[in-house]
Protein backbone atom coordinates (compact mmCIF):
# COMPACT_ATOMS: atom_id res chain seq x y z
CA UNK A 1 0.00 0.00 0.00
CA UNK A 2 1.61 3.53 -0.57
CA UNK A 3 1.71 6.47 1.72
CA UNK A 4 -1.06 8.07 -0.38
CA UNK A 5 -3.63 5.51 0.33
CA UNK A 6 -2.60 4.71 4.17
CA UNK A 7 -3.20 8.74 4.61
CA UNK A 8 -6.67 8.43 3.22
CA UNK A 9 -7.55 5.29 4.83
CA UNK A 10 -6.09 6.61 8.13
CA UNK A 11 -8.60 9.87 7.32
CA UNK A 12 -11.71 7.77 6.16
CA UNK A 13 -11.64 6.11 10.19
CA UNK A 14 -11.36 9.50 11.58
CA UNK A 15 -13.85 10.96 9.88
CA UNK A 16 -16.32 8.31 10.86
CA UNK A 17 -15.44 8.10 14.33
CA UNK A 18 -16.13 11.82 14.37
CA UNK A 19 -19.49 10.60 13.01
CA UNK A 20 -20.26 8.55 15.71
CA UNK A 21 -19.05 10.73 18.24
CA UNK A 22 -21.07 13.42 16.92
CA UNK A 23 -24.30 11.06 16.99
CA UNK A 24 -23.31 10.37 20.35
CA UNK A 25 -23.35 13.66 21.51
CA UNK A 26 -26.26 14.29 19.56
CA UNK A 27 -28.43 11.75 21.15
CA UNK A 28 -27.30 11.53 24.78
CA UNK A 29 -27.60 15.42 24.77
CA UNK A 30 -30.84 16.72 24.12
CA UNK A 31 -30.68 16.37 20.45
CA UNK A 32 -29.16 19.72 19.44
CA UNK A 33 -30.03 19.67 15.43
CA UNK A 34 -26.60 21.13 14.27
CA UNK A 35 -24.91 18.05 16.23
CA UNK A 36 -26.79 15.58 13.92
CA UNK A 37 -25.99 17.81 10.63
CA UNK A 38 -22.27 17.82 11.94
CA UNK A 39 -22.35 13.97 12.21
CA UNK A 40 -23.90 13.37 8.38
CA UNK A 41 -21.19 16.15 7.35
CA UNK A 42 -18.63 13.51 8.88
CA UNK A 43 -20.30 10.49 7.05
CA UNK A 44 -20.04 12.33 4.21
CA UNK A 45 -16.43 12.92 4.98
CA UNK A 46 -16.21 9.27 5.46
CA UNK A 47 -18.06 8.61 1.81
CA UNK A 48 -15.80 10.83 0.40
CA UNK A 49 -12.69 9.44 1.66
CA UNK A 50 -13.91 5.94 0.44
CA UNK A 51 -14.18 7.06 -3.39
CA UNK A 52 -11.22 8.84 -3.08
CA UNK A 53 -9.33 5.47 -1.73
CA UNK A 54 -11.54 3.51 -4.69
CA UNK A 55 -10.13 5.99 -7.44
CA UNK A 56 -6.54 5.82 -6.55
CA UNK A 57 -6.62 1.26 -5.33
CA UNK A 58 -8.25 1.19 -9.43
CA UNK A 59 -5.92 3.85 -10.79
CA UNK A 60 -9.06 5.60 -12.45
CA UNK A 61 -7.37 8.71 -13.68
CA UNK A 62 -11.23 10.25 -15.11
CA UNK A 63 -11.13 14.04 -14.31
CA UNK A 64 -14.75 13.80 -13.98
CA UNK A 65 -15.05 11.33 -11.06
CA UNK A 66 -12.17 13.00 -9.26
CA UNK A 67 -14.72 16.39 -9.71
CA UNK A 68 -17.85 14.26 -8.27
CA UNK A 69 -15.65 13.30 -4.76
CA UNK A 70 -14.37 17.05 -4.59
CA UNK A 71 -17.89 18.05 -5.12
CA UNK A 72 -18.80 15.49 -1.88
CA UNK A 73 -15.81 16.77 0.06
CA UNK A 74 -17.52 20.47 -0.59
CA UNK A 75 -20.56 19.28 0.52
CA UNK A 76 -19.07 17.95 4.05
CA UNK A 77 -18.28 21.37 4.61
CA UNK A 78 -21.12 23.32 3.64
CA UNK A 79 -22.71 21.22 6.18
CA UNK A 80 -20.28 22.30 8.32
CA UNK A 81 -21.19 26.08 7.81
CA UNK A 82 -25.38 24.66 7.55
CA UNK A 83 -24.58 23.39 11.26
CA UNK A 84 -23.23 26.68 12.66
CA UNK A 85 -25.63 28.30 11.18
CA UNK A 86 -28.49 26.42 12.75
CA UNK A 87 -26.95 26.41 15.83
CA UNK A 88 -26.77 30.86 16.02
CA UNK A 89 -30.30 30.43 14.20
CA UNK A 90 -32.46 28.50 16.13
CA UNK A 91 -35.50 29.75 14.02
CA UNK A 92 -33.60 28.81 10.56
CA UNK A 93 -35.68 26.54 8.61
CA UNK A 94 -33.40 23.48 8.63
CA UNK A 95 -34.36 22.21 4.85
CA UNK A 96 -34.18 25.99 3.34
CA UNK A 97 -30.21 25.69 4.99
CA UNK A 98 -28.99 21.96 3.19
CA UNK A 99 -31.13 23.04 0.02
CA UNK A 100 -29.34 26.19 0.01
CA UNK A 101 -25.41 24.60 0.93
CA UNK A 102 -26.11 21.91 -2.06
CA UNK A 103 -27.45 24.28 -4.58
CA UNK A 104 -24.03 26.30 -3.69
CA UNK A 105 -22.00 22.84 -4.06
CA UNK A 106 -23.66 22.43 -7.78
CA UNK A 107 -23.34 26.09 -8.56
CA UNK A 108 -19.21 25.24 -7.87
CA UNK A 109 -19.42 22.39 -9.45
CA UNK A 110 -20.70 24.19 -12.70
CA UNK A 111 -17.98 27.15 -12.62
CA UNK A 112 -15.13 24.23 -11.76
CA UNK A 113 -16.51 22.20 -14.84
CA UNK A 114 -15.77 25.58 -17.16
CA UNK A 115 -12.10 25.51 -16.68
CA UNK A 116 -10.17 22.71 -17.76
CA UNK A 117 -9.37 19.79 -15.48
CA UNK A 118 -6.40 20.23 -13.81
CA UNK A 119 -5.31 22.27 -10.58
CA UNK A 120 -7.42 25.27 -11.22
CA UNK A 121 -9.81 22.73 -10.02
CA UNK A 122 -8.37 22.41 -6.70
CA UNK A 123 -8.26 25.92 -6.07
CA UNK A 124 -12.07 26.69 -6.95
CA UNK A 125 -12.86 23.77 -4.62
CA UNK A 126 -10.54 24.63 -1.78
CA UNK A 127 -11.56 28.30 -2.07
CA UNK A 128 -15.08 26.92 -1.32
CA UNK A 129 -14.11 25.33 1.78
CA UNK A 130 -12.12 28.38 2.99
CA UNK A 131 -15.45 30.76 2.58
CA UNK A 132 -17.31 27.61 4.20
CA UNK A 133 -15.15 27.85 7.19
CA UNK A 134 -15.27 31.86 7.21
CA UNK A 135 -18.54 31.51 7.51
CA UNK A 136 -18.97 29.19 9.97
CA UNK A 137 -16.18 31.25 12.08
CA UNK A 138 -18.54 34.22 11.42
CA UNK A 139 -21.80 32.11 12.51
CA UNK A 140 -19.69 31.43 15.97
CA UNK A 141 -19.14 34.79 17.05
CA UNK A 142 -22.26 36.30 15.89
CA UNK A 143 -24.05 39.22 16.26
CA UNK A 144 -23.38 39.43 20.28
CA UNK A 145 -20.59 40.35 21.92
CA UNK A 146 -20.74 38.14 24.89
CA UNK A 147 -19.16 35.03 23.33
CA UNK A 148 -18.05 32.35 25.47
CA UNK A 149 -14.19 30.92 26.04
CA UNK A 150 -15.58 27.87 23.87
CA UNK A 151 -16.89 30.11 21.36
CA UNK A 152 -14.26 32.50 20.85
CA UNK A 153 -11.39 29.50 20.37
CA UNK A 154 -13.44 28.14 18.00
CA UNK A 155 -14.34 31.25 15.93
CA UNK A 156 -10.46 31.95 15.88
CA UNK A 157 -9.58 28.07 15.01
CA UNK A 158 -12.32 28.06 11.97
CA UNK A 159 -10.76 31.49 10.73
CA UNK A 160 -7.26 30.46 11.24
CA UNK A 161 -8.30 27.16 8.89
CA UNK A 162 -10.09 29.29 6.52
CA UNK A 163 -6.96 31.06 5.90
CA UNK A 164 -5.09 28.02 5.78
CA UNK A 165 -7.47 26.83 2.81
CA UNK A 166 -7.17 29.97 1.05
CA UNK A 167 -3.66 30.21 0.83
CA UNK A 168 -4.36 26.36 -0.12
CA UNK A 169 -5.83 27.42 -3.21
CA UNK A 170 -3.20 30.10 -3.95
CA UNK A 171 -0.54 27.50 -3.88
CA UNK A 172 -3.00 25.46 -6.04
CA UNK A 173 -3.53 28.60 -8.70
CA UNK A 174 -0.05 29.49 -8.62
CA UNK A 175 0.49 25.81 -9.33
CA UNK A 176 -1.75 25.96 -12.19
CA UNK A 177 -0.29 29.39 -13.51
CA UNK A 178 3.20 27.66 -13.94
CA UNK A 179 2.04 24.12 -14.36
CA UNK A 180 5.62 23.19 -13.25
CA UNK A 181 5.97 20.22 -11.09
CA UNK A 182 7.97 22.05 -8.25
CA UNK A 183 4.89 23.96 -7.52
CA UNK A 184 2.65 20.65 -7.60
CA UNK A 185 4.71 19.27 -5.27
CA UNK A 186 4.38 22.07 -3.11
CA UNK A 187 0.61 21.89 -3.33
CA UNK A 188 0.61 18.42 -1.74
CA UNK A 189 2.77 18.69 0.80
CA UNK A 190 0.92 21.93 2.03
CA UNK A 191 -2.68 19.70 1.64
CA UNK A 192 -0.83 16.97 3.29
CA UNK A 193 0.03 18.75 6.23
CA UNK A 194 -2.81 21.16 6.80
CA UNK A 195 -5.85 18.75 6.04
CA UNK A 196 -5.67 16.61 8.71
CA UNK A 197 -5.74 19.37 11.28
CA UNK A 198 -7.85 21.45 9.80
CA UNK A 199 -10.52 18.25 9.77
CA UNK A 200 -9.76 16.97 12.97
CA UNK A 201 -10.14 20.36 14.12
CA UNK A 202 -13.31 20.93 13.11
CA UNK A 203 -14.62 17.84 14.22
CA UNK A 204 -13.06 18.30 17.94
CA UNK A 205 -14.38 22.05 17.90
CA UNK A 206 -17.62 21.13 17.19
CA UNK A 207 -17.76 18.61 19.89
CA UNK A 208 -16.55 21.46 22.25
CA UNK A 209 -19.06 23.20 21.21
CA UNK A 210 -21.99 21.12 22.22
CA UNK A 211 -20.77 20.53 25.31
CA UNK A 212 -20.45 23.85 26.14
CA UNK A 213 -23.29 24.46 24.94
CA UNK A 214 -24.69 22.41 27.15
CA UNK A 215 -23.17 23.00 30.25
CA UNK A 216 -24.03 26.84 29.63
CA UNK A 217 -27.74 25.52 29.93
CA UNK A 218 -27.68 23.40 32.99
CA UNK A 219 -25.37 26.26 34.72
CA UNK A 220 -27.79 28.46 33.92
CA UNK A 221 -30.65 26.19 35.12
CA UNK A 222 -28.97 25.41 38.13
CA UNK A 223 -29.33 29.71 39.08
CA UNK A 224 -33.10 30.13 37.62
CA UNK A 225 -36.08 29.53 38.95
CA UNK A 226 -38.45 27.44 36.47
CA UNK A 227 -41.77 29.19 37.81
CA UNK A 228 -41.17 32.76 36.94
CA UNK A 229 -37.61 32.44 35.08
CA UNK A 230 -36.15 34.83 37.04
CA UNK A 231 -33.34 33.76 38.75
CA UNK A 232 -33.82 31.52 42.07
CA UNK A 233 -32.09 32.20 45.28
CA UNK A 234 -28.55 30.87 44.26
CA UNK A 235 -28.41 32.83 40.79
CA UNK A 236 -29.74 35.98 42.69
CA UNK A 237 -26.95 35.57 46.03
CA UNK A 238 -24.10 34.97 43.23
CA UNK A 239 -25.11 38.43 41.20
CA UNK A 240 -26.01 40.13 44.53
CA UNK A 241 -22.73 39.70 45.81
CA UNK A 242 -21.06 40.61 42.40
CA UNK A 243 -22.94 43.86 42.50
CA UNK A 244 -21.93 44.46 46.33
CA UNK A 245 -18.53 43.84 45.78
CA UNK A 246 -18.51 46.39 42.37
CA UNK A 247 -20.43 48.95 44.53
CA UNK A 248 -17.95 48.80 47.25
CA UNK A 249 -14.84 49.35 45.15
CA UNK A 250 -16.65 52.09 43.31
CA UNK A 251 -18.19 53.60 46.15
CA UNK A 252 -21.31 53.62 44.92
CA UNK A 253 -24.23 53.45 46.86
CA UNK A 254 -26.36 49.85 46.68
CA UNK A 255 -30.07 48.75 48.23
CA UNK A 256 -31.22 45.33 49.09
CA UNK A 257 -35.10 45.22 48.87
CA UNK A 258 -36.72 41.56 50.40
CA UNK A 259 -40.57 41.25 50.13
CA UNK A 260 -43.22 38.49 50.56
CA UNK A 261 -46.33 38.37 49.24
CA UNK A 262 -49.22 39.31 52.15
CA UNK A 263 -51.48 36.24 53.00
CA UNK A 264 -50.02 33.98 50.80
CA UNK A 265 -51.77 30.78 52.13
CA UNK A 266 -55.29 32.31 52.28
CA UNK A 267 -54.83 32.98 48.55
CA UNK A 268 -53.83 28.63 47.50
CA UNK A 269 -56.74 27.91 50.05
CA UNK A 270 -58.97 30.09 48.43
CA UNK A 271 -58.17 29.88 44.44
CA UNK A 272 -56.25 26.65 44.78
CA UNK A 273 -52.10 25.77 43.88
CA UNK A 274 -52.42 26.71 40.62
CA UNK A 275 -53.56 30.06 40.82
CA UNK A 276 -51.14 30.46 43.61
CA UNK A 277 -48.41 29.58 41.05
CA UNK A 278 -49.96 32.22 38.54
CA UNK A 279 -50.09 35.02 41.29
CA UNK A 280 -45.79 34.09 41.84
CA UNK A 281 -45.31 34.78 38.30
CA UNK A 282 -47.48 37.54 37.90
CA UNK A 283 -45.67 39.11 41.55
CA UNK A 284 -42.00 38.42 39.63
CA UNK A 285 -43.39 39.98 36.12
CA UNK A 286 -44.58 43.39 38.16
CA UNK A 287 -41.00 43.36 39.25
CA UNK A 288 -39.34 43.30 36.46
CA UNK A 289 -41.52 46.19 35.03
CA UNK A 290 -40.83 48.57 36.89
CA UNK A 291 -37.02 48.14 37.97
CA UNK A 292 -34.16 49.09 35.60
CA UNK A 293 -31.97 47.01 33.62
CA UNK A 294 -28.67 46.34 35.75
CA UNK A 295 -30.77 46.19 38.72
CA UNK A 296 -31.36 42.32 40.35
CA UNK A 297 -34.55 40.40 40.83
CA UNK A 298 -34.80 37.05 42.68
CA UNK A 299 -37.27 34.66 43.36
CA UNK A 300 -35.61 34.07 46.96
CA UNK A 301 -37.82 31.59 48.77
CA UNK A 302 -41.74 30.30 47.88
CA UNK A 303 -43.44 33.91 47.66
CA UNK A 304 -40.31 35.58 48.79
CA UNK A 305 -38.59 38.07 46.15
CA UNK A 306 -35.42 39.97 46.24
CA UNK A 307 -34.12 43.22 44.32
CA UNK A 308 -30.90 44.90 44.37
CA UNK A 309 -31.05 48.27 43.06
CA UNK A 310 -27.38 49.07 41.77
CA UNK A 311 -26.22 52.70 42.38
CA UNK A 312 -29.48 53.59 44.18
CA UNK A 313 -29.59 55.00 48.25
CA UNK A 314 -32.67 53.72 50.35
CA UNK A 315 -34.03 57.56 49.58
CA UNK A 316 -34.86 56.67 45.82
CA UNK A 317 -35.58 52.70 46.24
CA UNK A 318 -38.16 53.60 48.85
CA UNK A 319 -39.53 54.92 46.33
CA UNK A 320 -39.05 51.96 43.51
CA UNK A 321 -40.14 49.87 45.93
CA UNK A 322 -43.59 52.18 46.95
CA UNK A 323 -44.37 51.95 43.14
CA UNK A 324 -44.13 48.57 43.27
CA UNK A 325 -46.17 47.84 46.53
CA UNK A 326 -48.91 50.09 44.93
CA UNK A 327 -48.78 48.74 41.32
CA UNK A 328 -49.23 45.03 42.96
CA UNK A 329 -52.25 46.18 44.82
CA UNK A 330 -54.06 47.69 42.04
CA UNK A 331 -53.64 45.05 39.15
CA UNK A 332 -55.16 42.06 40.05
CA UNK A 333 -53.64 38.57 38.66
CA UNK A 334 -55.23 37.28 34.97
CA UNK A 335 -57.24 34.35 34.99
CA UNK A 336 -60.86 32.60 36.11
CA UNK A 337 -60.51 34.76 39.15
CA UNK A 338 -58.85 38.08 39.21
CA UNK A 339 -56.93 37.97 42.38
CA UNK A 340 -56.17 41.19 44.27
CA UNK A 341 -52.76 40.94 46.70
CA UNK A 342 -50.42 42.64 48.37
CA UNK A 343 -47.11 42.27 49.65
CA UNK A 344 -44.31 43.65 52.11
CA UNK A 345 -41.33 44.76 51.51
CA UNK A 346 -38.37 45.33 53.71
CA UNK A 347 -35.19 47.81 52.33
CA UNK A 348 -31.45 48.31 53.53
CA UNK A 349 -29.10 50.39 51.97
CA UNK A 350 -25.10 48.91 52.02
CA UNK A 351 -23.04 50.17 54.65
CA UNK A 352 -19.07 50.40 54.56
CA UNK A 353 -18.55 47.80 56.91
CA UNK A 354 -21.24 45.29 55.38
CA UNK A 355 -19.04 42.57 54.91
CA UNK A 356 -21.64 40.01 53.27
CA UNK A 357 -24.76 40.08 51.13
CA UNK A 358 -25.90 37.82 55.09
CA UNK A 359 -25.39 41.33 56.62
CA UNK A 360 -28.09 43.16 54.34
CA UNK A 361 -30.36 39.86 54.00
CA UNK A 362 -31.09 40.34 58.02
CA UNK A 363 -31.38 43.87 57.88
CA UNK A 364 -33.98 43.84 55.31
CA UNK A 365 -35.99 40.90 57.19
CA UNK A 366 -36.05 42.85 60.00
CA UNK A 367 -37.44 45.52 58.03
CA UNK A 368 -39.94 43.44 56.35
CA UNK A 369 -41.21 41.79 59.47
CA UNK A 370 -41.49 45.17 60.63
CA UNK A 371 -43.74 46.12 57.59
CA UNK A 372 -45.68 42.38 58.24
CA UNK A 373 -46.13 43.34 61.85
CA UNK A 374 -47.53 46.93 61.10
CA UNK A 375 -50.50 45.66 59.06
CA UNK A 376 -48.67 44.12 56.12
CA UNK A 377 -48.97 46.48 51.84
CA UNK A 378 -46.61 48.16 53.41
CA UNK A 379 -42.43 49.01 52.94
CA UNK A 380 -40.37 49.40 55.94
CA UNK A 381 -36.36 51.12 55.37
CA UNK A 382 -34.15 49.16 58.20
CA UNK A 383 -32.01 52.73 58.17
CA UNK A 384 -35.43 54.55 59.09
CA UNK A 385 -36.26 52.00 61.76
CA UNK A 386 -32.75 52.25 63.13
CA UNK A 387 -33.23 55.69 63.12
CA UNK A 388 -36.55 55.77 65.25
CA UNK A 389 -35.48 52.71 67.62
CA UNK A 390 -32.39 55.18 68.45
CA UNK A 391 -33.28 57.76 71.47
CA UNK A 392 -32.43 60.88 69.41
CA UNK A 393 -34.72 59.02 66.42
CA UNK A 394 -38.03 59.71 64.58
CA UNK A 395 -40.73 58.18 65.15
CA UNK A 396 -42.19 56.96 62.00
CA UNK A 397 -41.09 53.68 60.47
CA UNK A 398 -42.64 52.20 57.51
CA UNK A 399 -44.07 54.42 54.26
CA UNK A 400 -47.08 55.50 54.04
CA UNK A 401 -49.52 53.79 52.15
CA UNK A 402 -51.28 54.50 48.64
P1 LIG B 1 -47.74 36.46 55.53
O1 LIG B 1 -48.56 37.61 55.15
O2 LIG B 1 -47.39 36.45 56.98
O3 LIG B 1 -46.54 36.28 54.68
O4 LIG B 1 -48.69 35.21 55.33
P2 LIG B 1 -48.50 34.02 54.33
O5 LIG B 1 -49.76 33.25 54.30
O6 LIG B 1 -47.99 34.51 53.03
O7 LIG B 1 -47.41 33.19 55.12
P3 LIG B 1 -46.14 32.53 54.58
O8 LIG B 1 -45.30 33.53 53.91
O9 LIG B 1 -45.52 31.77 55.70
O10 LIG B 1 -46.74 31.47 53.54
C1 LIG B 1 -46.14 31.11 52.39
C2 LIG B 1 -47.04 30.14 51.66
O11 LIG B 1 -46.69 30.10 50.29
C3 LIG B 1 -46.89 28.73 52.17
C4 LIG B 1 -46.84 27.87 50.91
O12 LIG B 1 -47.92 26.99 50.90
C5 LIG B 1 -47.01 28.84 49.79
N1 LIG B 1 -46.10 28.55 48.70
C6 LIG B 1 -44.76 28.46 48.74
N2 LIG B 1 -44.26 28.20 47.53
C7 LIG B 1 -45.31 28.11 46.69
C8 LIG B 1 -45.43 27.84 45.28
O13 LIG B 1 -44.46 27.64 44.54
N3 LIG B 1 -46.66 27.83 44.74
C9 LIG B 1 -47.78 28.05 45.52
N4 LIG B 1 -48.97 28.03 44.94
N5 LIG B 1 -47.69 28.29 46.84
C10 LIG B 1 -46.48 28.32 47.42
MG1 LIG C 1 -43.23 33.70 53.08
MG1 LIG D 1 -46.25 35.56 52.76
Amino acid sequence: MNAALVYIVAMQFIALMLAAILAIVWRTYERPRHALTWAIAFVIAAVDRLLNTTLRIWQLDDALLYDIVAAVGCLFSALIAVGFVQRAKPGASSGRLVARAVLAVGLVAFVTSLFPYGQIHDGIWLLFGGTMLAISAAQVIGPVPSSTLPERATARMLALFAVADFAMAAVAFGAARNGGAASAELYRTVLVLLYPPIFIGVGLFAVLLVAADLAERMRALAVSDLLTGIPNRRGFEEAAERAIRNAQRQRQPLTLVVSDIDRFKAINDRYGHVAGDRAIQHFARRLERIVRRGDLIGRIGGEEFALVLVNTDSLDAMEVVERIRSDVAAVAVEGPDPIVMTASFGVTNLRPDDVTLANLFARADRALYRSKIEGRDRVTCAEKMELATSPHGKTWVTSDRG
